[in-house]
């Protein structure tokens, strides 16, 4: 259609693609400078027993504010990251700032990390997440490391290797945004997951009586659950979805209706709160 419209039509886009590839440039030496500066954060969000309400942990997220654009997605920057070899460097430094965080608070309380594709695919990963729990005295229990189907899709030795690795050092893997990828289900639950995130996709909506969500969420915490795995429902949102997924028998909830992503004191005044998990939760949170 472009080529139709004559020659004009490639003067207009042309500028705007200069544009875009000129932003990306800028983009990638910012992050460096970011990463060098101490320009990044990360902010964590609780995740709350779903009976009990108790913080049962936290997820960090990476927060980037640029200096002159104002805060970046990491949907957008971690990409960016991984292309320009910097994500490992970004992904360790998260890893090792979460984690240092986790000690400050009580024992029962974990930390999740998002682990990039890229990073997973590193052979020292195993040998950093051990030297960083080492190094700031975490037990390897209380670190949970969140992988998307991503990291699954190249089905090679590696891929089970590096998970037999990182299930060694005692470490927990849970499965994120789990329904929005490709696997196959057989594929996927293989896998020796301590827990799947069912994704918000998912969630939103899920209470209307039309939407096919419920038995969607259903299907999978059954799934779960005979697998011996726990389940997380993100992004609850509203007091009707969290009735929903608590129904349906998710274990966990984690949303913007029991926290947002938080500052690091904030988090650990929230998870200084947190109350034993009874004797019975967690029997209770597998049922
Ligand atoms: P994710 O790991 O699935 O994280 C959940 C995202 O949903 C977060 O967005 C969180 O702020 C958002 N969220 C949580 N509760 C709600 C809710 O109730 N409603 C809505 N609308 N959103 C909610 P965020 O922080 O922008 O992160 C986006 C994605 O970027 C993450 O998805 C993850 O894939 C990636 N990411 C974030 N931090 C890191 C990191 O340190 N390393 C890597 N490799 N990826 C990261
Ligand atoms: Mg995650
Ligand atoms: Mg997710
Ligand atoms: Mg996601």
């Amino acid at each position: 259609a472009a080529k139709a419209a004559g020659k004009g039509t490639f003067r207009f886009f042309e500028p705007e693609m200069h544009e875009a590839a000129r932003e990306r440039q800028l983009m990638e030496s910012d992050l460096r400078v970011a990463l060098e500066k101490g320009q990044l954060r990360v902010v964590f969000q609780p995740s709350v027993d779903a009976s009990s309400e108790a913080v049962t942990g936290f997820e960090a997220l990476i927060r980037w504010d640029h200096p002159e654009h104002g805060p970046v997605s990491p949907a957008l920057f971690i990409p960016l990251a991984e292309e320009i070899g910097l994500i490992n460097e970004i992904g360790e430094w998260v890893l090792r700032t979460a984690c240092a965080e986790a000690v400050k608070w009580p024992q029962q309380v974990s930390v999740a990390v998002n682990l990039s594709p890229v990073q997973f695919k590193a052979h020292a990963l195993p040998s950093t997440v051990r030297s960083v729990l080492s190094d700031v005295g975490l037990a390897a229990k209380r670190l949970e490391l969140e992988i998307t189907e991503g990291v699954l899709l190249s089905n090679d030795e590696h891929v089970h290797d590096m998970i037999d690795s990182l299930k060694k050092i005692g470490v927990k893997l849970a499965l994120d945004d789990f329904g929005t990828g490709y696997s196959s289900l057989s594929y996927l639950l293989r896998v020796p997951f301590d827990k799947i995130k069912i994704d918000q996709s998912f969630v939103r909506g899920a209470s209307d009586p039309e939407s096919r969500n419920a038995a969607l969420i259903r299907a999978m915490v059954g799934l779960a659950s005979d697998l011996q795995m726990q389940t997380t429902a993100e992004g609850v949102e509203t007091q009707d979805e969290l009735l929903l997924v608590r129904n349906l028998g998710c274990s966990l909830v984690q949303g913007y209706i029991f926290g947002k992503p938080m500052p690091a004191d904030e988090a650990l005044e929230l998870a200084a709160k947190a109350s034993p998990v009874k004797p019975d939760g967690f029997t209770r949170a597998r049922e």
